[in-house]
This record gives structure tokens, C-alpha cells and sequence, in this order.
């Protein structure tokens, strides 16, 4: 899954999450469902690190929770735990959507079941699954679920904005990667 189907599916669970109660700040933890593709993917392709790495282990996103809470205590800030947590949420739901494969369970549990990490079958995979149909399928409902779940939060236009610019960013930087590392094919 790619960042619209991530950022759509998390949408709607995090929106949902809300109107039960659950205090959360929706657009940290929105962004924070693709900072786990955001932190990996690069290291993935610059230096030779399993697609899936710290970003998706639960361990790191443990230690921002702690870190959020420790700084939270110390300086009397609460709003700095309800920032840690949101961002370990958002992550959370990433880790969880992106799970299809039992072997997965070494890199979200790092290192329960030992030091190792399953490794990528190819290092270029992320790039090239978008060729794919059901990626781009995907890809579509997550857009068209974020922007539904925008509608039914009131967003105004400059939330829309703000969104429009993130996912600008995001294919820019995808885009670039592909370019660099596979090259633009030109038939
Ligand atoms: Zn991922």
C-alpha cells in the first residue's frame, strides 16, 4: 500500500477513533500513518536497509510514546504526550495495514524474535509496485476516502490545501526516486 491508500484507510479508523472519544491531533497522526514508508523507503534504496526497518518496528514508536511522556512529566507540557502518542498511533496503523506476510512479525516486533530481519525480495520493489493495477486501485479509494473523511470533519479549504500539498511533495519525491534508480523509460 502506497500513501493515499495508507493515508485513506487511516483516515476513516483515526476519524472513527475520534467520535469514540479517543483524544487524538488528527493531522500529526494522519501524516504520522506514512512516516514509517517515509523513514524506510530512502534508507531502503540509498544504502541497502530492509524496506521495512525502524520505521516500522513497534519498539521505536514505544520509545517516542516514552520519550513524549518523560518530556511531558518533566516539563509540565500534556500536550507534548498527546503529540508522542498520535504519531505512535498513526504509525501503528500503518504497521498494521501494511501486513499481509507472518515474516513481517520479525521486523514490527524487532527483536522478540531475534536480531535478524527478513530480507526485501527486491530493493526496488516499493518502486516498481506501482506498475501494478490493484496498486493504483488502491491508491484511488485512499484518495477518495481521505477527501470523504475531510468533508465529514468540515475541513476548509486550506486544510484541503495542506493536504494537496503533502501528497504533491510525496509524488514529487517518489517520482524523483524512481527516476534515479530505475530510470526513465522513454518508448
Ligand atoms: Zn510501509
Amino acid at each position: 500500500m502506497y500513501l493515499q491508500g495508507h493515508i485513506g484507510v487511516s483516515a476513516l479508523i483515526l476519524h472513527f477513533l475520534e467520535k469514540k472519544g479517543i483524544k487524538i491531533i488528527f493531522p500529526v497522526a494522519l501524516f504520522s500513518s506514512m512516516l514509517p514508508d517515509f523513514i524506510d523507503k530512502p534508507l531502503e534504496f540509498l544504502f541497502l536497509l530492509p524496506g521495512r526497518f525502524v520505521g516500522h518496528m513497534i519498539l521505536t514508536w514505544l520509545i517516542v510514546v516514552m520519550l513524549g511522556k518523560g518530556i511531558a512529566t518533566r516539563m509540565n507540557r500534556p500536550d507534548v504526550f498527546i503529540y508522542s502518542y498520535s504519531l505512535a498511533l498513526g504509525a501503528m496503523l500503518h504497521i498494521i495495514e501494511d501486513f499481509r506476510d507472518p515474516i513481517l512479525l520479525r521486523t514490527v516486533f524487532w527483536p522478540l524474535f531475534g536480531w535478524s530481519l527478513p530480507s526485501q525480495n527486491g530493493r526496488f520493489d516499493f518502486l516498481l509496485g506501482l506498475k501494478d493495477p490493484y496498486y493504483a486501485v488502491l491508491e484511488g479509494i485512499g484518495l477518495a476516502l481521505v477527501f470523504l473523511v475531510g468533508i465529514d470533519r468540515g475541513w476548509e479549504k486550506e486544510e484541503f490545501i495542506k493536504l494537496g500539498g503533502i501528497l504533491v511533495a510525496y509524488w514529487i519525491l517518489y517520482l524523483s526516486f524512481y527516476a534515479i534508480f530505475i530510470g526513465i523509460q522513454i518508448n
